[in-house]
């Protein structure tokens, strides 16, 4: 975008220039309808009931302008004081009522509106936990974090404030227009060019807004995104001296932000003037055709007066329903990514027939594996049989961390196939494919809440007994300190608790995947990262979860290779070799020669 078009009027510019590359989806609208008609089922009465009130409400306050008009008319016919009394004792009532039945329908109003919050809250978490790790790492976490803090913040603040204020005032608006045109029809002619003025210009606006909604919100997305990268990244950048460039992107998401949110700006400032108009105008023109029927004798000046007062009290819930247009666009739109993110399992969950075959096999047929443009993974096969033990050994950066995702179905290959146990793992649901493979990293997290709680996060939260608990713990050679702890079990753990010693940490997590039970594991350099002292200790709980499955190491460390019953070595994208240790320093390739490297001979 060049700086003239900028100075002119705002374009809203093509996607290829906004969306943050391979984004989490968005809903479409219908899914949004749909989603909020089955709100309006499940909450029905007391959206009934919220109407109703506040219609009681908007009938109490038409009492104060007909009776002032009643207070002339009666006034000027030289009527009796009493009925004048009477008549102010009305206008109090009824201003009473009103505030009662407002405190009733706000009550209840509050009450649906955190109803549907919450519910389509939890929806959303739901979503996000189901979420596969391949994808959050396609579309940047940046995207979940908006998704998260602003989407939901924007969602609150529709439900909450602007849902309330638009049934009200659409309630009050549609009260107030019968009450006019009771007074005398002729009367709804002075709204007429009111209501041209507001229809033309908002469906202008309204036309155009969404589109640049959902671009604005995608950049903050990317924004967050970007700032995520620099500060999860910040040494790498550093290392590199990429300090300037890091800047030069940000400073251009800044601009791609600023940019799309001046286009919504600018629509809203073509979009106000008009609307200041068509709240001001009634009253006057109200006046205007009030005073040509009183002159025909059609009313009388009390109901001049009455439908002067009516047509006043029309401009503030008109203005406080337009206002609120906006405010509901943008929780409509931020529906739309919240619900997209449920989208994100069906796109990626593709139809395939499990075949029997024995579990704890793994089968890679021509697998082709792209993270961005280039091809990482140049159609590798590879059988695995079950209860078998394959390292996999290789230069750096040769894919063998790439096919150990694939096989543990955190990534989908971009062609070709990876069945577990017969199951091709990209069709199957992510419990289900976390019962075929794991893939055990290098860093594992201990999350506050107890040791229990800690274990349990293996189960899909489904409570395991007391039993499974310790049986995993023993397995995994940490019975014995779990026991000595004070609470046990039920001891706090995690951020602010009791702090945990990093070979402790590791047992942990290895006793969650004895709970989880996987056929097939995947240890990506494991046990690279603990400290030598525990690591014979680890090696001791690590036998503890390997016995009876699949295994594929991604090996850092020969003689963990050496212990495999098969080596692959992989190099460049490509299984180069496949064989027992014997058979490949035999057959003098690159694994013999890696190995008299380590040797030293
Ligand atoms: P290895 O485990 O053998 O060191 P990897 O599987 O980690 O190799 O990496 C293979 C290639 O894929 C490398 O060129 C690496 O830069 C690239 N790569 C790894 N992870 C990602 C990622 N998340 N996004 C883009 N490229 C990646």
């Amino acid at each position: 975008m060049t700086r003239t078009t900028e100075r002119s009027r705002p374009h809203l510019p093509e996607l290829t220039e906004w969306q943050p590359v391979d984004g989490l989806p968005v809903a479409p609208s219908a899914l949004v309808w749909r989603r909020l008609r089955r709100a309006g089922r499940e909450h029905g009465w007391t959206l009934t009931g919220v109407v109703g009130l506040y219609g009681i409400a908007a009938l109490s306050a038409l009492v104060a302008p007909w009776a002032l008009g009643r207070i002339i008319d009666t006034v000027r016919a030289g009527g009796p004081p009493d009925s004048v009394d009477l008549l102010a004792l009305a206008i109090v009532g009824a201003l009473l009522v009103n505030a009662a039945f407002i405190l009733v329908s706000v009550a209840l109003s509050i009450r649906f509106g955190e109803g549907v919050l919450a519910e389509l809250r939890e929806e959303f978490v739901h979503d996000v936990l189901r979420l596969p790790l391949g994808t959050v790492e396609r579309a940047g976490t940046g995207d979940l974090v908006a998704r998260t803090g602003r989407d939901i913040g924007h969602l609150s603040h529709t439900v909450r404030n602007s849902i309330p204020i638009m049934v009200v005032s659409a309630v009050t608006v549609a009260v107030v227009v019968v009450a006019i045109g009771v007074v005398h029809p002729l009367l709804l002619l002075a709204l007429a060019p009111s209501v041209a003025v507001l229809w033309v210009s908002t469906r202008w606006y309204v036309r155009r807004a969404p589109d640049g909604y959902v671009r604005e919100l995608a950049t903050y997305s990317d924004l967050t995104q970007g700032v995520t990268d620099t500060v999860e990244g910040a040494r790498t950048i550093e290392a590199l001296g990429r300090q300037a460039r890091q800047i030069a992107l940000n400073d251009q998401r800044v601009h791609r932000a600023y940019l799309a949110e001046r286009y919504t700006l600018w629509l809203r400032t073509v979009w106000y003037p008009p609307l200041e108009f068509s709240y001001q105008f009634p009253t006057a023109m109200t006046l205007l055709v009030a005073g040509v029927l009183h002159m025909n004798g059609d009313i009388s000046v009390g109901a001049v007066a009455t439908a002067v007062f009516l047509s006043a009290q029309l401009s503030g819930p008109v203005e406080r329903l337009i206002d609120e247009i906006d405010s509901v666009m943008m929780g409509f739109t931020s529906l739309r990514r919240l619900l997209g993110v449920g989208l994100a399992e069906e796109e990626r969950t593709a139809p395939a027939g499990p075949e029997p075959t024995a579990p704890g096999t793994v089968e890679v047929r021509d697998v082709r594996f792209a993270y961005t443009d280039t091809e990482v993974l140049h159609g590798v096969d590879l059988v695995v049989r079950p209860g078998e033990r394959l390292a996999m050994v290789g230069p750096s950066g040769a894919g063998k961390s790439t096919l150990g995702k694939l096989i543990a179905g955190i990534h989908p290959p971009t062609s070709g196939g990876v069945r577990v146990g017969g199951a091709e793992l990209s069709g199957l649901p992510p419990e289900e494919r976390r019962r075929r493979a794991i893939l055990l990293s290098q860093e594992s997290h201990v999350f506050r809440g107890t040791i229990a709680q800690n274990l349990s996060i293996a189960l899909d939260g489904e409570e395991a007994d007391e039993d499974a608990l310790w049986k995993a713990l023993a397995a995994v050679d940490a019975e014995a300190w779990v026991r000595a702890l004070p609470d046990g079990l039920a001891t706090r753990v995690g951020s602010g608790q009791l702090t945990l010693d990093p070979a402790h940490v590791q047992q942990l997590a290895l006793a969650r995947l004895v709970l989880a039970d996987p056929e097939v594991l995947v240890l990506d350099e494991a046990t690279s990262l603990i400290d030598p002292r525990s690591a014979r200790h680890l090696e001791r709980s690590l036998g503890g979860v390997l016995a009876g499955r699949t295994v594929v190491a991604i090996a850092h460390r020969l003689h963990t290779a050496h212990d495999a019953d098969r080596i692959a070595v992989v190099e460049d994208g490509r299984i180069s070799e496949l064989g027992t240790h014997d058979e490949l320093l035999a057959r003098g390739g690159a694994y013999a020669r890696l190995w008299r490297a380590w040797h030293g001979d």
